[in-house]
């Protein structure tokens, strides 16, 4: 028997916007059918929302994405005004600075690192920011668009035209990552928007995104309202899919009630 466990159970509701946008969480992380522990980390706050891969090997990789994530959980409570992308920077430094000073501290944690997927909201803007194949979606009246770009191999051969999406999902090099955070500088994405009631927001570890395609994620998206049981369908189908990896889940749901 596999259990699940879910880090804030039931809905976590706060004023988020000077109207009255709410937003409402569901997090699911499951160890996946092949391996012996979960390296991926999340942080699900009033405001903040982080999933984290940890790689390095264990415990280095479980680590280093607890390390990201604690650091960038500061900036749940931070001052911020509407800079999102300039707090969400200072976050990724803080927390790449943590690693830095870890691995450094012990050298069975040489190398390691994680990528870091988050998503900031303000009062009335959402910030996003992401290093590595960690995914951010956006599920807004039933069509799925991919905020991330993921930094691999394979990715950087279908922006070259080398090879199709298609392709990418099969190909041996898939999970060679091009960035992560490990201590030394990096070039995160971010990208900002304007959140609207209705939207739901999926942060994911690839343990789902490399399982379940895109048409399959909108599809358990599509039947809602419970934010609890679209996330434990999303983990189920990456389980089914073989769960070759740790699978984590994040969504958040912005309503207008
Ligand atoms: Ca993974």
């Amino acid at each position: 028997m596999r259990e699940y466990f879910i880090e804030t159970p039931g809905a976590v509701r706060d004023s988020l916007h000077s109207m009255v946008l709410i937003l409402r969480t569901a997090v699911l992380s499951d160890l996946g059918l092949r391996r012996g522990n979960n390296e991926d980390s999340t942080y699900v706050g009033r405001r903040l929302l982080v999933v984290a891969d940890g790689m390095g090997g264990a415990p280095a990789g479980e680590l280093a994405s607890d390390l990201a994530v604690s650091a960038l959980a500061e900036l749940d409570e931070a001052d911020t005004g509407e800079d999102l992308v300039a707090t969400l920077q200072a976050g990724f430094e803080a927390a790449s600075e943590q690693i830095r000073a870890a691995a450094e501290d012990d050298a069975v944690r040489d190398g390691m690192g994680t990528t870091v997927t988050a998503l900031l909201f303000g009062a009335e803007r959402a910030a996003l920011m992401h290093v590595g194949d960690s995914r951010g979606y956006l599920f807004r009246e039933g069509v799925l668009t991919q905020l991330t770009r993921d930094d691999t191999y394979v990715q950087a051969l279908v922006d070259q035209g080398v090879i199709t999406a298609e392709m990418a999902r099969n190909h041996p090099q898939r999970a060679l990552v091009t960035q992560a955070m490990q201590g030394r500088p990096i070039e995160p994405l971010a990208v900002t928007l304007t959140p609207k009631a209705g939207d739901v927001f999926l942060l994911c570890s690839d343990g789902l995104s490399d399982v379940v395609t895109d048409e399959a994620i909108t599809a358990i998206l599509s039947t809602g309202p419970d934010l609890d049981a679209r996330a434990r369908a999303l983990v189920d189908a990456a389980i089914e899919g073989g769960g070759p990896d740790n699978v984590t889940v994040v969504l958040a749901e912005v309503s207008a009630d």
